[in-house]
């Protein structure tokens, strides 16, 4: 827990999301500002800055959000025609929340190389 951190707060429930996903070790909820008709963060209840962080106690935890984002796109029938899971890792790569999540993104043809 950092007291400073919005996911953290939405955590907390001091901050509003739409929550989809609820267990002991992670939420889901729907991105604030989503780029494609699905657009989920998955993210652990552990405060974590960024991937960099993760150490070897952590590698349950990280299976397990992609066992979530999974089950979400099963559920959100977006599984067989495909989907995208992105963590980006500090500036360059885009990050702008430093408490790790897992973007489902799908819904559409995504594009490569990302941008
Ligand atoms: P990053 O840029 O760190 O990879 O992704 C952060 C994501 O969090 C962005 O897609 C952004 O739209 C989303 N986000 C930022 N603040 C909030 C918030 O308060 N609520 C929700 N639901 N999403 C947020
Ligand atoms: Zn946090």
């Amino acid at each position: 827990m950092s007291s400073e951190c919005i996911f953290c707060k939405i955590l907390s429930r001091k901050l509003p999301a739409r929550i989809i996903f609820d267990d002991d070790r992670a939420i889901a909820f729907d991105d604030i500002n989503p780029q494609a008709p699905v657009h989920v963060l998955v993210i652990p209840k552990k405060h974590i800055s960024t991937t960099l962080d993760l150490s070897q106690e952590d590698n349950v935890l990280i299976g397990h959000l992609f066992q979530v984002a999974n089950r979400i796109a099963v559920e959100k029938n977006i599984a067989e025609r495909g989907f995208r899971l992105i963590m980006n890792t500090n500036p360059e790569a885009g990050q702008s929340v430093y408490h790790i999540h897992l973007h489902l993104l799908g819904g559409r043809a995504m594009l490569w190389p990302p941008g």
